[in-house]
């Protein structure tokens, strides 16, 4: 079935939807985005992904072509145009299709932000890797310094996921100076003697919105949060390792490097953070 796409103020079927070869985001990467999961055809932690978005945006100088508000209603448009039940929502920003090809931004009176929504059916809460748990290699992490802002450069966690597949492993953590910063699209974290440790926010790492959620959760269940950087050798003595994402929401780590993690099956703290976020996503939903 032929899905309808957003495209700068038109619905379409997606083999209508075009954008120009000389957009930003093709050309130089010149652009932000986001997912947002669906579940029961509701959208889950909207309000945190619009307001990481408008950082992005802000971040990098760039005009948005709706209002934050008009946001929902396309997000609400397109979960219904293409009866979504279980998925993701994508969005992406980029800076416009200026005349010619230069590395100086157009002016944005001119040359206006292209937008394009879609739709990803899929499902996420019965997930093979949330039964089994995930298997990580570590990398060194490479990418660029201003990993907070959601950016269309993703040649390098692209990278990263096919070396873990080369390895037999599902994806890779990333290590810089010693220290795990995240997964190549994910939040990462260990559990030792019943304490959740995570890297703290930073320009080092994207700022995950699931990552917040989370945080607040396990707070609130009375669980003790440490955030703050933790080596490769440190998760793999740990009694568990977990992941965070819009559309993994928690995913149990069993693996780093060849060493199995506590019992090597997904361990207590993972699986109850997992039912607590799909209860209170659910409830949320929007
Ligand atoms: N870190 C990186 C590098 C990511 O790509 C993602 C997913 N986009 C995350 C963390 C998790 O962020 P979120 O919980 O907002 O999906």
């Amino acid at each position: 079935m032929s899905r309808i796409v957003y495209v700068n103020g038109e619905y379409l079927p997606e083999d209508q939807a075009k954008v120009s070869v000389f957009d930003r985001g093709f050309l130089m990467a010149d652009g932000v985005y986001e997912v947002t999961s669906v579940l029961d055809g509701k959208l889950i932690d909207f309000k945190g992904h619009a307001e990481r978005l408008e950082r992005s945006l802000r971040e990098l100088d760039m005009a948005s072509p709706v209002a934050m508000d008009e946001l929902l209603e396309i997000h609400r448009e397109l979960v219904r145009r293409n009866d979504l039940a279980e998925g993701g929502v994508y969005l992406q920003i980029t800076r416009g299709a200026p005349a010619d090809r230069d590395f100086a931004f157009p002016d944005p009176a001119v040359t206006p932000s292209t937008i394009v929504l879609f739709t990803q059916k899929k499902n996420l809460v019965s997930s093979p890797a949330a039964e089994t748990g995930i298997k990580v290699i570590s990398i060194d992490d490479l990418r660029w310094g201003r990993r907070d802002i959601k950016t269309v450069q993703l040649l390098y966690p692209s990278m990263g996921k096919m070396m873990a597949k080369k390895a037999g492993c599902d994806d890779a953590w990333m290590v810089e100076d010693g220290f795990v910063t995240e997964g190549t699209s994910n939040n990462a974290y260990i559990v030792k003697g019943g304490r959740i440790i995570t890297r703290q926010l930073g320009s080092e790492i994207l700022h995950g919105i699931t990552r917040a959620a989370i945080l607040r959760f396990a707070r609130e269940a009375q669980m003790v949060v440490e955030e703050r950087p933790y080596t490769i050798a440190e998760a793999q003595a740990a009694d568990e390792a977990f992941i965070t994402s819009a559309t993994t929401f928690v995913q149990p780590v069993v693996e780093i490097d060849g060493a199995t993690i506590g019992t090597g099956k997904p361990g207590p703290v993972a699986l109850r953070l997992r039912e607590i976020y799909l209860d209170e996503s659910r409830k949320a939903g929007m």
